[in-house]
């Protein structure tokens, strides 16, 4: 029985004094979808929005590509969108042939069937987010054991909100730009360090800049959001951002948003965590599907061989080993 399974019957089996389906309303569906190996069938469909929906007909990014390298592969976070799987392929093929960067270290996508994560991020949902961790892929190429454990790097001067020279160079500046000009990507996120940096030296032609948008962490890594793509009635896109190449913004970040909190402010309340009751109801009914079975809706790729345990992303590792957006510094 697979571990989806195994969880339902045991909540089912626990509501003897509710009705099972409140039960299962009830249970955090980080644990439900956390627990799905494989993509629903069906024709790719996002439902619901970044942070909360969930996936149908997801695709598998190959583990290794031409041009690209998927880490962490133990989490199964490797599905998404065939879109922002086409569009990561994309991106790792064009900084390659424009000698930007050998190839691309992708950390997370999605879950198979998208939803909320176990661990790490809020966003990551409907298959149309994903990131790129900033350091070229090195040669040789990881092991699957090695991508595991492969330690992130912030490219900030240690304790800094300032970008170190000694590890930027132009090629780092150059890929932000070739994924900001995929006609896919709405929006990228990086820390304001970063943006500062991209402000400085984008030169004339800024177009682009106005993908990139300053947010808290994403100094070991950016972040890449596709708008809702055709064909998913159920998607809820992202406020529109300001014309313009968002330079302005960065005073804020930098005077008020990466600012200490004033001491006594009241820390914010954590959220409850999302159960299928406050998710799109189709996202039920994609948790629901049956299995068609990973390679057959894979986006033409090998899987690595490596099998990732039952749990392992339900208890992934703690958030601190891999690159995720962290909260504010300082707290
Ligand atoms: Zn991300």
């Amino acid at each position: 029985m697979k571990t989806a399974s195994r969880l339902l019957a045991a909540i089912l089996a626990s509501a003897i004094f509710g009705s099972a389906t409140a039960a299962l309303a009830e249970t955090p569906a980080k644990l439900l979808f956390s627990a799905e190996r494989n993509p629903a069938p069906g024709a790719a469909r996002s439902i619901g929005f970044y942070s909360n929906g969930c996936l149908a007909g997801g695709a598998e990014l190959p583990p290794d590509g031409p041009h690209w390298q998927a880490m962490r592969l133990s989490r199964n976070r490797n599905y998404g969108h065939p879109d922002t799987v086409a569009v990561i392929e994309r991106i790792a093929g064009e900084a390659a042939r424009a000698g930007v960067w050998p190839g691309l270290l992708v950390g997370d996508v999605s879950q198979p069937r998208g939803g909320p994560m176990a661990s790490g991020h809020a966003s990551h949902q409907v298959g149309l987010d994903f990131d790129v961790w900033l350091q070229p892929m090195p040669s040789p190429r990881l092991s699957a054991e090695q991508r595991e454990t492969y330690p992130f790097r912030s490219v900030l001067k240690n304790g800094t909100f300032t970008v170190d020279d000694r590890i930027w160079n132009p090629r780092y500046r150059d890929l932000i730009e070739i994924a900001a000009s995929q006609a896919e990507v709405e929006r990228i996120f990086v820390h304001p360090g970063i943006k500062k940096k991209l402000c400085e030296t984008a030169g004339r032609d800024r177009g682009w800049l106005a993908k990139v948008r300053p947010y808290y962490g994403h100094h070991e890594h950016f972040h890449v959001r596709l708008s809702c793509r055709p064909g998913s009635s159920g998607c809820k896109p992202q406020p529109a951002i300001g014309a313009g190449d968002g330079c302005n913004e960065l005073d804020w970040w930098f005077n008020v948003a990466l600012q200490p909190p004033k001491p006594g402010g009241k820390p914010a309340k954590p959220k409850p965590p999302l159960t299928l009751a406050g998710m799109p109801k189709a996202c039920s009914a994609v948790l629901g599907a049956p299995d068609v079975g990973g390679s057959a809706v894979a986006a033409g790729g090998s899987s690595s061989g490596m099998q990732a345990p039952s749990y392992a992303s339900a208890f992934a590792p703690p958030a601190s080993s891999v690159p995720i957006p962290t909260p504010r510094p300082f707290r």
